[in-house]
Protein backbone atom coordinates (compact mmCIF):
# COMPACT_ATOMS: atom_id res chain seq x y z
CA UNK A 1 0.00 0.00 0.00
CA UNK A 2 1.66 3.65 -1.14
CA UNK A 3 1.86 6.04 1.85
CA UNK A 4 -0.53 8.67 2.55
CA UNK A 5 1.04 12.12 1.67
CA UNK A 6 0.64 14.83 4.03
CA UNK A 7 2.04 18.39 3.21
CA UNK A 8 2.68 20.57 6.42
CA UNK A 9 2.79 24.27 5.70
CA UNK A 10 4.24 25.98 9.33
CA UNK A 11 6.87 28.70 9.50
CA UNK A 12 7.87 27.54 12.89
CA UNK A 13 10.70 25.14 11.93
CA UNK A 14 10.23 23.11 15.81
CA UNK A 15 6.77 22.89 15.18
CA UNK A 16 7.55 21.44 11.97
CA UNK A 17 9.62 18.78 12.63
CA UNK A 18 7.82 17.43 15.45
CA UNK A 19 4.37 17.03 13.25
CA UNK A 20 6.52 15.33 10.69
CA UNK A 21 8.57 12.98 13.16
CA UNK A 22 4.99 11.90 14.69
CA UNK A 23 3.58 11.81 10.96
CA UNK A 24 6.31 9.48 9.78
CA UNK A 25 6.22 7.03 13.04
CA UNK A 26 2.37 6.63 11.72
CA UNK A 27 3.44 6.02 8.52
CA UNK A 28 2.33 8.57 6.43
CA UNK A 29 5.07 10.80 4.05
CA UNK A 30 5.38 14.18 4.73
CA UNK A 31 6.41 17.17 2.36
CA UNK A 32 6.68 20.84 4.12
CA UNK A 33 7.04 24.06 3.40
CA UNK A 34 8.12 27.30 5.69
CA UNK A 35 6.42 29.45 3.51
CA UNK A 36 3.10 30.18 2.16
CA UNK A 37 3.08 30.88 -0.93
CA UNK A 38 5.74 28.23 -1.75
CA UNK A 39 3.38 25.86 0.30
CA UNK A 40 0.84 26.74 -2.47
CA UNK A 41 2.65 26.11 -5.52
CA UNK A 42 3.63 22.58 -3.53
CA UNK A 43 0.35 21.46 -2.80
CA UNK A 44 -0.57 22.31 -6.26
CA UNK A 45 2.16 20.69 -7.50
CA UNK A 46 1.69 17.28 -5.43
CA UNK A 47 -1.70 17.40 -3.85
CA UNK A 48 -1.20 15.66 -1.51
CA UNK A 49 -4.26 13.63 0.89
CA UNK A 50 -3.97 16.44 3.25
CA UNK A 51 -3.05 19.63 4.10
CA UNK A 52 -1.89 21.13 7.98
CA UNK A 53 -2.00 24.50 7.37
CA UNK A 54 -0.43 27.62 9.67
CA UNK A 55 -2.36 30.70 9.45
CA UNK A 56 0.35 33.24 10.20
CA UNK A 57 2.57 32.65 6.96
CA UNK A 58 5.21 34.59 5.37
CA UNK A 59 4.74 34.91 1.70
CA UNK A 60 0.92 34.62 1.86
CA UNK A 61 -1.76 33.80 4.74
CA UNK A 62 -3.35 30.40 5.90
CA UNK A 63 -6.85 31.67 4.58
CA UNK A 64 -5.52 32.39 1.42
CA UNK A 65 -4.26 29.28 0.89
CA UNK A 66 -7.28 27.98 2.06
CA UNK A 67 -9.64 29.89 -0.46
CA UNK A 68 -6.99 29.34 -3.27
CA UNK A 69 -6.75 25.37 -2.67
CA UNK A 70 -10.71 25.29 -2.52
CA UNK A 71 -11.71 27.71 -5.00
CA UNK A 72 -9.95 25.13 -7.88
CA UNK A 73 -11.61 22.23 -8.72
CA UNK A 74 -8.07 20.64 -9.31
CA UNK A 75 -7.64 20.93 -5.37
CA UNK A 76 -10.64 21.51 -3.59
CA UNK A 77 -10.51 17.78 -2.68
CA UNK A 78 -7.74 18.03 -0.73
CA UNK A 79 -8.67 18.72 2.91
CA UNK A 80 -7.08 21.05 4.75
CA UNK A 81 -6.83 21.03 8.94
CA UNK A 82 -5.72 24.45 10.03
CA UNK A 83 -3.62 25.39 13.11
CA UNK A 84 -5.00 28.09 14.92
CA UNK A 85 -3.93 30.15 18.30
CA UNK A 86 -6.63 29.97 20.59
CA UNK A 87 -7.26 34.18 20.40
CA UNK A 88 -8.02 33.52 16.15
CA UNK A 89 -11.44 32.37 17.08
CA UNK A 90 -12.70 34.54 14.00
CA UNK A 91 -9.97 33.39 12.06
CA UNK A 92 -11.02 29.36 12.50
CA UNK A 93 -15.12 30.70 11.93
CA UNK A 94 -13.60 32.21 8.04
CA UNK A 95 -11.76 29.26 7.73
CA UNK A 96 -14.58 26.90 7.89
CA UNK A 97 -16.55 28.84 5.83
CA UNK A 98 -13.79 28.49 2.93
CA UNK A 99 -13.92 25.14 3.32
CA UNK A 100 -11.15 24.10 6.54
CA UNK A 101 -12.22 20.37 7.43
CA UNK A 102 -10.82 20.93 11.18
CA UNK A 103 -8.40 22.72 13.31
CA UNK A 104 -6.39 21.90 15.93
CA UNK A 105 -5.74 24.92 18.42
CA UNK A 106 -1.95 25.72 19.47
CA UNK A 107 -0.41 24.46 21.46
CA UNK A 108 -1.16 21.20 20.47
CA UNK A 109 0.27 17.40 21.49
CA UNK A 110 1.29 15.73 18.35
CA UNK A 111 -0.72 12.58 19.67
CA UNK A 112 -4.07 15.25 19.23
CA UNK A 113 -2.92 16.49 15.93
CA UNK A 114 -2.23 12.90 14.35
CA UNK A 115 -5.29 11.91 15.89
CA UNK A 116 -6.72 14.29 14.05
CA UNK A 117 -5.44 13.68 10.99
CA UNK A 118 -6.44 9.90 10.94
CA UNK A 119 -9.88 11.09 11.64
CA UNK A 120 -10.50 13.59 8.57
CA UNK A 121 -8.72 10.55 6.10
CA UNK A 122 -11.04 8.15 7.28
CA UNK A 123 -13.91 10.28 6.60
CA UNK A 124 -12.88 11.53 3.27
CA UNK A 125 -12.55 7.52 2.45
CA UNK A 126 -15.68 6.75 3.79
CA UNK A 127 -18.15 5.58 1.19
CA UNK A 128 -20.90 7.68 1.28
CA UNK A 129 -24.48 5.86 1.52
CA UNK A 130 -26.67 7.25 -0.71
CA UNK A 131 -30.25 8.82 0.80
CA UNK A 132 -32.27 11.90 -0.09
CA UNK A 133 -34.24 13.61 3.02
CA UNK A 134 -36.84 16.13 3.27
CA UNK A 135 -37.98 18.37 5.58
CA UNK A 136 -40.58 21.64 4.87
CA UNK A 137 -38.73 23.35 1.76
CA UNK A 138 -35.27 21.65 2.56
CA UNK A 139 -33.74 18.71 0.82
CA UNK A 140 -30.57 16.81 1.14
CA UNK A 141 -29.14 14.50 -1.50
CA UNK A 142 -26.54 12.46 -0.08
CA UNK A 143 -25.55 10.73 -2.92
CA UNK A 144 -25.39 14.26 -5.14
CA UNK A 145 -23.84 15.98 -1.73
CA UNK A 146 -26.52 18.30 -2.54
CA UNK A 147 -29.10 20.59 -0.21
CA UNK A 148 -31.08 23.00 -1.63
CA UNK A 149 -33.80 25.08 -0.41
CA UNK A 150 -36.97 25.58 -2.19
CA UNK A 151 -34.95 23.89 -4.90
CA UNK A 152 -32.40 26.64 -4.68
CA UNK A 153 -28.76 25.08 -3.78
CA UNK A 154 -27.62 26.11 -0.38
CA UNK A 155 -23.37 25.90 -0.03
CA UNK A 156 -22.53 24.25 3.11
CA UNK A 157 -19.19 23.53 4.29
CA UNK A 158 -18.53 19.70 4.39
CA UNK A 159 -18.95 20.12 8.60
CA UNK A 160 -21.80 21.95 8.08
CA UNK A 161 -22.81 19.21 5.54
CA UNK A 162 -21.89 16.17 7.87
CA UNK A 163 -23.97 17.65 10.88
CA UNK A 164 -27.04 18.50 8.94
CA UNK A 165 -26.94 14.71 8.14
CA UNK A 166 -26.35 13.11 11.28
CA UNK A 167 -29.22 15.30 12.85
CA UNK A 168 -31.36 14.13 9.71
CA UNK A 169 -30.58 10.45 9.99
CA UNK A 170 -31.20 10.88 13.68
CA UNK A 171 -34.96 11.50 12.48
CA UNK A 172 -35.80 13.52 15.43
CA UNK A 173 -34.20 12.04 18.52
CA UNK A 174 -31.15 14.30 20.24
CA UNK A 175 -27.83 13.94 19.21
CA UNK A 176 -25.26 14.97 22.15
CA UNK A 177 -22.36 17.28 21.36
CA UNK A 178 -20.00 14.31 22.42
CA UNK A 179 -21.95 12.12 19.65
CA UNK A 180 -21.66 14.78 16.82
CA UNK A 181 -18.25 15.28 17.72
CA UNK A 182 -17.07 11.46 17.36
CA UNK A 183 -19.48 10.71 14.50
CA UNK A 184 -19.27 14.23 12.35
CA UNK A 185 -15.87 15.14 13.11
CA UNK A 186 -14.33 11.61 13.91
CA UNK A 187 -12.57 12.17 17.80
CA UNK A 188 -11.89 9.79 19.58
CA UNK A 189 -13.30 10.24 22.96
CA UNK A 190 -9.61 9.48 24.38
CA UNK A 191 -8.69 12.66 22.89
CA UNK A 192 -9.82 16.12 23.97
CA UNK A 193 -12.89 17.59 22.89
CA UNK A 194 -14.16 20.78 22.20
CA UNK A 195 -17.62 20.98 22.12
CA UNK A 196 -17.45 24.79 21.47
CA UNK A 197 -16.93 23.36 17.74
CA UNK A 198 -20.37 21.68 17.64
CA UNK A 199 -22.16 24.66 18.99
CA UNK A 200 -20.41 26.78 16.02
CA UNK A 201 -21.21 24.38 13.27
CA UNK A 202 -24.44 24.36 14.60
CA UNK A 203 -24.66 28.44 14.32
CA UNK A 204 -23.19 28.72 10.57
CA UNK A 205 -25.46 25.91 9.81
CA UNK A 206 -29.10 27.55 11.29
CA UNK A 207 -27.92 31.11 9.12
CA UNK A 208 -27.66 28.90 5.94
CA UNK A 209 -31.09 27.12 6.48
CA UNK A 210 -32.59 29.92 7.04
CA UNK A 211 -36.38 29.34 6.92
CA UNK A 212 -35.94 25.79 7.95
CA UNK A 213 -33.50 27.25 10.74
CA UNK A 214 -36.02 26.89 13.54
CA UNK A 215 -36.32 23.04 13.31
CA UNK A 216 -32.86 22.76 14.48
CA UNK A 217 -33.03 22.72 18.20
CA UNK A 218 -31.04 23.47 21.01
CA UNK A 219 -31.97 20.68 24.21
CA UNK A 220 -30.48 22.49 26.87
CA UNK A 221 -27.40 20.64 28.57
CA UNK A 222 -27.55 17.81 25.90
CA UNK A 223 -26.74 19.32 22.34
CA UNK A 224 -29.27 19.46 19.39
CA UNK A 225 -32.00 17.69 17.60
CA UNK A 226 -34.15 18.30 14.19
CA UNK A 227 -37.93 18.62 14.09
CA UNK A 228 -38.84 16.53 11.05
CA UNK A 229 -42.69 16.64 11.40
CA UNK A 230 -43.65 19.64 11.25
CA1 LIG B 1 3.08 30.83 11.88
Amino acid sequence: MSKENILVIEDEKNIVELVKYNLEQEGFAVRTSLRGDAGLEEARRARPDLVILDLMLPGMDGLEICRALKQNEKTAHIPIIMLTAKSEETDQIVGFELGADDYVTKPFSPRQLVARVKAVLRRVHEKPKEKIFRVGVLEMDTGKYLVTLKGKAVELSSKEFELLKALLEANGRVLSREYLLENVWGYDRSVEIETRTVDMHIGQLRKKIKAEAHRVITVKNVGYRMDVDS
